[in-house]
């Protein structure tokens, strides 16, 4: 029986965190194969909006060949008395909650990476347009946040108009970021908190700073204030800062007891400015992971988009299936791209100083925020694609992490040049891995959510080793 009659799936919250694997679907919309795709909110004035009303340019689902992918836009054009554009990042994050209640719907991520799916089940039960989708995503906006008077919905497939459309989304999300740049953590008593992804990451609280900007990179501290004002019953809430314990990690009482309360006890301990020890928790839906490269004792940054395999080997997929599911992964950080512009940005790891590697496009999307002195020193895909190339390239450009190396190299070089070295002294993390099988004496030890130190890297090149 359904919340709604005039619809033929079921829609609550019960169908949050559905996935649908790609032989079960009907259609897919947006998602990795497709270049452009957008969700948009925008607020307007309220005789330019007509309630109610589903538009949709280029084919319906039911026009959809079974198993196809197609590009989608999604414009979500609301007004109120009281409403105004400060709102539209949290109306827009609401997209992605209101459609995951539809049975058989998957929504995932958000903004330009937006990835659906309908399920067969579910087409075959009737749902085969946008104007049932439209109609649930209507009355769920108008419920929920009774400040929307007006609500009107626009699905674009065609993809000519997709590409059309698609520049205006990317401005109007840098012009909605570039507002919230400039305060400071320690500007506010408040930040905010999201656990709109515990539906698939339960242990994950989101927190959100003037500086570090939410992992889906959909809402920033001035959203989230936002949000908690408009629905302080909803996933977004104000966390009372607290004490700052540690200024260089970013560690706050405040912080500490929310997370604590939120996650059942699951998660003590949020350390805001780093990926070791106690990193923030990653959901599912992070624009992107920085992830600790061992051999140069340094991070690479690879985005949701990027196709190949970063320097390590491994694809974006595999980084974000160690790093996903509300875990602090030691050395593994799911994050927004807008952090990556925030002067917190693993501050305490060292920064940008610390970045060696990342993807040519996000290079480009974050330039204006690289330290000038660094930015041609971090190599992309075009420099190096394995770790040999990545060293190489490091120390033709006198990368700050080189004189890292040679620090640390040179003393053990002196008290014994042939093996490893023990010394007392802080753990570093060698490697992290979700499952780590182990082949040993005819068995297979598979370790979960493995982490593994040691007090000491050393990396040597392998001539001085023959020498
Ligand atoms: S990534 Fe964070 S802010 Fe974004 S929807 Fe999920 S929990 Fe909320």
């Amino acid at each position: 029986m359904s919340m709604f009659k005039d619809i033929p799936v079921d829609v609550g919250v019960i169908y949050e965190g559905e996935r649908i694997r790609r032989n079960d679907m009907q259609v897919e919309l947006g998602g990795p194969s497709m270049k452009e795709k957008f969700e948009l909110a925008k607020v307007k004035p309220l005789d330019e909006v007509e309630d109610g009303k589903i538009t949709i340019i280029g084919p319906d689902i039911k026009d959809m060949k079974e198993g196809g992918v197609y590009p989608l836009g999604i414009l979500v054009e609301a007004a109120g008395a009281s409403i105004d554009q400060a709102l539209e990042g949290v109306i827009e994050r609401r997209i992605h909650g209101y459609m995951n209640y539809i049975e058989g719907f998957m929504h995932l991520n958000q903004r330009y990476d937006i990835w659906l799916r309908l399920c067969k089940k579910s087409f075959q039960k009737g749902l085969n347009s946008f104007d049932y989708i439209g109609k649930v995503l209507v009355r769920l906006f108008k419920s929920e946040l009774p400040i929307i008077e007006k609500v009107q919905i626009t699905f674009t497939t065609d993809p000519a108009k997709v590409s059309e459309l698609y520049p205006e989304a990317m401005q109007a999300y840098e012009t909605r970021d570039a507002k919230a740049r400039g305060l400071k953590d320690e500007d506010v008593d408040k930040f905010y908190g999201c656990v709109l992804c515990q539906s698939f990451a339960p242990s994950h609280v989101c927190v959100i700073t003037p500086q570090r900007y939410s992992n889906c990179g959909a809402i920033s501290w001035f959203d989230g204030r936002a949000s908690a004002q408009i629905d302080p019953k909803g996933p977004v809430f104000a966390i009372e800062r607290g004490e700052l314990v540690n200024a260089e990690k970013g560690e706050f009482s405040g912080v500490n007891e929310t997370v604590k309360k939120r996650t059942l006890g699951e998660v003590n301990k949020v350390w805001l400015y780093t990926a070791f020890d106690h990193p923030h928790t990653s959901c599912g839906c992070f624009e992107a992971v920085a992830f600790y490269i061992p051999e140069v004792d340094g991070f690479g940054v690879v985005n949701r988009s990027f196709k190949g395999v970063t320097v390590n080997g491994l694809a974006f997929s595999t980084l974000a299936d160690s790093t996903a599911g509300g875990r602090q992964v030691d050395g593994f950080h799911g994050m927004s791209i807008e952090y990556m512009r925030s002067k917190k940005f693993l501050a305490a790891d060292g920064g940008w100083d610390r970045v060696v590697w990342l993807p040519k496009e996000v290079k480009e999307r974050v330039k204006e925020f690289v330290p000038a002195d660094i930015i041609d020193k971090i190599a992309t895909e075009e420099n190096a694609t394995n770790i040999d190339a990545l060293k190489a390239f490091l120390k033709e450009k006198a990368h700050p992490i080189v004189a890292k190396w040679t620090a640390e190299a040179a003393p053990a070089a002196e008290a014994a040049p042939a093996e490893a070295q023990m010394e007392e002294g802080a753990m570093i993390p060698v490697a992290t891995a979700a499952t780590l099988p182990i082949m040993a004496g005819g068995f297979k030890i598979i370790l979960k959510d493995a982490k593994i130190y040691a007090k000491k890297v050393i990396i040597r090149s392998m001539k001085s080793e023959k020498s």
